[in-house]
């Protein structure tokens, strides 16, 4: 993978079929596809979700049966969590919503923009699915607390305007760890944005948002990296190698703070890359 690209190649559509549950943690698993899908925080009290898919119809094809599959389908859903507003995030929200009756979280900058923006991952029309109700505004310093599990709620901007980064302590057999998930993976550019202006301000935005991450991770000793979709972090060749685990083995997810700082750092340099790209005051000036 090209470390400097801002935006990844479109998947495979072999990639999008469901896979079945994914165990990363005594408390963490993932329910989805290769590409999107629902992170699971069984906790004290319920469960809480990370993100909603791509599709609408997420909860009743996807995420409902696996969470049976783990014996979790009769657990209270307590709260959906989203990075931020583009549709491959927010798919399914309005569906888990409706079954389950919980919280819808997201900051209020993106409430706004997923109303707004021109251009979505996929139109309204291709997929049927419209921007989601938000029941909770949540906002950069909040620590969400779920039973006994605490989620640190960190600025992501850039990849969206209002785009969320997460925190959270998870155990590996009782073992305490705890992961940064950044929730965008770089920036559209004159795709989304149009001028040229706003785009570089984007890529600043979201190359200082790294900086703040990298902060964040020193301070609270992150030793695992997620990014909301799997595929832009390995996550099911990392699950796959945890499958030949002895005992004693380590968890593969851990990475330690340097495996933590090398994703955040390639981001950062895709980032000062695409404000290069995105800016034409590099290129020679010709008299039109
Ligand atoms: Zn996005």
């Amino acid at each position: 993978m090209n470390i400097y690209k801002s935006i990844p190649t479109p998947p495979n559509p072999d990639d999008m079929k469901p896979q079945g549950p994914v165990k990363l943690f005594d408390d963490l698993y993932f329910i989805g596809n290769k590409v999107v899908g629902s992170w699971v925080i069984p906790t004290s009290e319920g469960i809480v979700l990370i993100e909603a898919s791509a599709e609408a119809d997420h909860w009743e094809k996807v995420l409902k049966p696996g969470l049976d599959e783990i014996g979790l389908g009769s657990e209270k859903i307590l709260a959906l969590l989203l990075t931020h507003g583009h549709m491959d995030h927010y798919g399914g929200s309005d569906h888990i919503m409706r079954a389950t009756g919980c919280d819808v979280c997201l900051s209020a900058v993106d409430a706004v923009y997923m109303n707004t923006r021109k251009k979505n991952i996929r139109t309204n029309k291709e997929s049927g699915v419209s921007a989601p109700m938000i029941t909770r505004i949540i906002a950069p310093g909040d620590e969400l607390v779920f039973g006994d599990h605490v989620i640190s709620v960190l600025d992501g901007a850039g990849h969206s305007p209002g785009c969320l980064n997460y925190s959270m302590e998870v155990h590996d057999n009782g073992e305490p760890h705890r992961f940064i998930m950044m929730g965008g993976y770089g920036v559209f550019g004159t795709f989304e944005w149009e001028d040229v202006q706003t785009s570089v301000m984007y890529a600043l935005k979201f190359a200082s948002t790294c900086v703040n991450a990298w902060e964040y991770a020193k301070a609270h000793n992150c030793d695992i990296f997620f990014n909301p979709h799997p595929h832009l972090c390995n996550m099911y060749q990392t699950a796959e190698e945890n499958k030949n685990r002895k005992p004693g083995d380590p968890n593969a997810f851990v990475i330690g703070r340097d495996g933590v700082r090398q994703w955040i750092m390639e981001r950062f340099d895709a980032c000062m890359a695409s404000v290069v790209e995105f800016s034409d005051i590099r290129k020679p000036f010709v008299e039109e």
